[in-house]
């Protein structure tokens, strides 16, 4: 081999390596037959049962057949249900690799309808509902409850009885701050939707991003969602600008949030824009305009 070509063949593989992106799949047992499912920024949770398996949100494509892959080999059973949290294709991608004439797929009727008015390129679900329902699975109970609007359509807590673990997509998060502007929340939903679940018996929750928490953070993630809420509004009623309430606003003990500093001023600019959208605020003849 000529030590010139040798060296090439050397950089190219190094090149190879570094250049190849790096899969960061992840399976975490939880408790009694449930495990998390880590994508990158991504998490859903499947429960293994000795009658089969539940997928929630199967991700993408790439995502899903890992998943597979790994139920097969690790558990061998044949996956009965795949649960959609809501309708949004990060989360929902993929469920094709599920596709099987035994496999039942559900989703909210909301979310059912978005997926085929858009054409979303994943599975139609099998079967919707409109306010909860109730799956069983060997021994496990599966409560699945539409809280009303809170993010994207259609979007669904999880509540696996037997683990008293919670599972919720985007509209709560634990350990990071809420996504950048908000895009497709619905802030009172999120508050609405956050004080009806922390009713739930639950002592575990994961969310579809960010760390797994317990009841007490769910709270305090609500407590947050609260302050902003109304420390947004009030600088609004006062006529204030989008930048003057960015610089006043006072959300400190929540500074241990991962990227609080970066998105505060982000998740200020999301909730004043709804408020002059969604509430009316902008056009509204006794409230002030900022000038
Ligand atoms: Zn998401």
């Amino acid at each position: 081999m000529q030590p010139r070509f040798f060296h090439r063949s050397l950089l190219t593989l190094f090149l190879v390596v570094l250049c190849a992106p790096a899969l960061s799949y992840e399976i975490e047992p939880l408790d009694d037959g449930l495990y998390r499912f880590v994508d990158d920024r991504h998490r859903s949770v499947f429960l293994i049962t000795e009658d089969g398996a539940l997928v929630t949100d199967p991700m993408n494509t790439k995502a899903a057949t890992w998943l597979k892959n790994q139920i097969k080999q690790r558990f061998n059973v044949p996956v009965k249900y795949v649960v959609y949290s809501h309708n949004h294709s990060d989360h929902i991608y993929g469920a094709e690799v599920f596709n099987h004439p035994d496999t039942v797929f559900i989703a909210h009727q909301l979310a059912a309808q978005d997926i085929h008015n858009t054409s979303a390129n994943t599975v139609a679900p099998d079967i919707t509902f409109e306010n909860d329902m109730l799956l069983t699975l060997g021994t496990n109970t599966v409560r699945l409850t539409y809280h009303g609007p809170n993010d994207g359509r259609g979007s669904i807590s999880m509540l696996f009885e037997q683990q008293q673990l919670l599972f919720v997509v985007d509209w709560i998060v634990i350990g990071r701050m809420p996504w950048q502007k908000l895009w497709s929340y619905d802030i009172q939903g999120m508050i609405n939707s956050t004080q009806e679940i922390l009713k739930y018996d639950f002592t575990t929750f994961v969310g579809g991003h960010a760390d797994i928490g317990s009841k007490q953070d769910v709270a305090r993630y609500l407590s947050y969602l609260k302050q902003l809420y109304s420390q947004v509004t009030q600088g609004a009623l006062a006529g204030k600008s989008v930048t003057e309430i960015q610089a006043s606003v006072d959300l400190s003990e929540f500074d241990d949030f991962a990227n609080y500093e970066a998105w505060l001023p982000l998740n200020v600019e999301g909730v004043y824009e709804r408020l002059m959208e969604e509430s009316g605020m902008g056009w509204r003849p006794d409230v002030s305009q900022p000038k």
